[in-house]
């Protein structure tokens, strides 16, 4: 398959006169998107009302639209539900592991991960009791850190604030070789990046939908469990739906068959519309075209400004096999530079302390795109235009 992302652009609605460089942290929104959500809620809720469930395919979505994830992580089809909020599939990830590893009590991350993955595993340890710990080491060390008496690594592929990627493959093998399971979060390789779960052997993988798969505020998560563990794994959160049989209404929990045991409760009905709609954009696009359009992007990018603003660092890997599709700059007034990139008209994020983060997404950001977000940087930088009170002052959301 040869990808138009010309095309792809399209099929965005992306405000006129904005680079919008944060699709790593809340993807746009797909033309078709409004008027698909429109139809769920007026024809199917409207309409159908509860007999929804049945008539609309509802109760199904969770596990068809995992399958249409699934294609995009190279996961086996039948092995990839959605639901909750990435936080929640990171906890359910690792209370099955821990219950599969018994006798091992440590979950082993790395200080590069994003802080909800590292409270959920805090919060867990804290329920299980004091044996229980949670060991984190900087991602260059996370190799030689796992030993046995690690029980599962909890490790994110793609660090969220420098974009530095994880050896995927080396590590799990690693895991596997000291006997320990793990689980992946693909919450920036998910629609940034080729993955390959069934290749890796991978134990657990989570990830969310809102980032690069543009689903929007709110889209639900998904989680996957390797076909060999599906249906040993255990879900800690044993909610109705992930029961054998939900409409039996049993006093007592049976886990239902395979993935569908990892599903909680009611799923959200109205963000899986708006999730499909934007998969469907996700069907024209060959995985291996994304990366090397990314990488062009990403390597533009870091070019572009590292010759025009010798202030700004940077922290993202020059090794393509080690970076993701975002770029960062470390500069100790970042949050100013954001702020008045952004009244500018370039769109990226700021991360404490001190990082300027600019995500890359081929389906509607080009070349052209990048050399303008470039020359404003430029110019915000050789003029000092972020160094004005308005642009100081701390939003909630960063
Ligand atoms: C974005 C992100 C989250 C966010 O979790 P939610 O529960 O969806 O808010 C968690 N972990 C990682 C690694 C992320 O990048």
């Amino acid at each position: 398959m040869t990808s138009d992302f010309a095309a792809t652009k399209h099929l965005f609605d992306l405000p006129p006169g904005i680079t919008y460089l944060d699709g790593n942290s809340l993807g746009p929104l797909p033309h078709a998107t409004a008027a698909r959500v429109a139809r769920t809620v007026t024809e199917e809720w409207g309409q159908m009302l509860i007999t929804g469930w049945n008539r609309a395919g509802w109760m199904d979505q969770p596990t068809r639209i995992g399958d249409r994830i699934a294609r995009l992580i190279g996961a086996e089809a039948g092995h990839v539900v959605m639901g909750d909020t990435l936080s929640i599939k990171v906890y359910q990830a690792l209370a099955s592991c821990l219950e599969l590893n018994h006798g091992r009590r440590v979950i082993l991350s790395d200080s590069g991960n994003f802080p909800s993955d590292l409270y959920m595993a805090q919060g867990l340890c804290r329920t299980l009791g004091p044996e229980y710990s949670l060991k984190v080491v900087a991602p260059e060390d996370v190799a030689g850190a796992i030993d046995d008496s690690i029980a599962v690594t909890l490790i994110t592929e793609v660090d969220y604030r420098t974009g530095r990627k994880h050896d995927m493959q080396a590590l799990t093998a690693r895991a596997h070789a000291k006997g320990a399971l793990t689980i992946w979060d693909l919450a920036h390789s998910a629609g940034a990046l080729p993955v390959d779960l069934k290749g890796c052997h991978v134990d657990f993988a989570v990830g969310c939908t809102y980032k690069y798969l543009n689903s929007g505020p709110g889209g639900p998560a998904f989680i996957y469990v390797a076909p060999r563990l599906a249906a040993k794994a255990r879900p800690a959160l044993s909610g109705w739906l992930g029961h054998e049989a939900p409409f039996a209404f049993d006093q007592d929990y049976r886990p239902g068959a395979g993935i569908e045991r990892m599903r909680v409760g009611t799923p959200p009905i109205l963000q899986l519309a708006a999730l499909e709609s934007a998969l469907d954009i996700w069907d024209m696009v060959d995985l291996q075209d994304l990366r090397m359009a990314s990488l062009a992007l990403t390597d533009q990018f870091i070019a572009g400004v590292e010759a025009a603003c010798p202030t700004l660092t940077l922290v993202t890997p020059r090794t393509h096999s080690e970076r993701g599709s975002q770029v960062s700059f470390a500069h100790p007034e970042g949050y100013a530079i954001m702020q008045a990139l952004i009244a500018n008209g370039v769109i990226g994020d700021f991360r404490a302390p001190d990082i300027l983060r600019f995500g890359f997404t081929p389906l509607y950001i080009d070349s052209a795109d990048v050399a303008r977000a470039t020359q404003i940087l430029t110019g915000i930088m050789a003029r000092n235009l972020w160094d004005r009170p308005e642009f100081k002052r701390r939003a909630k959301v960063t």
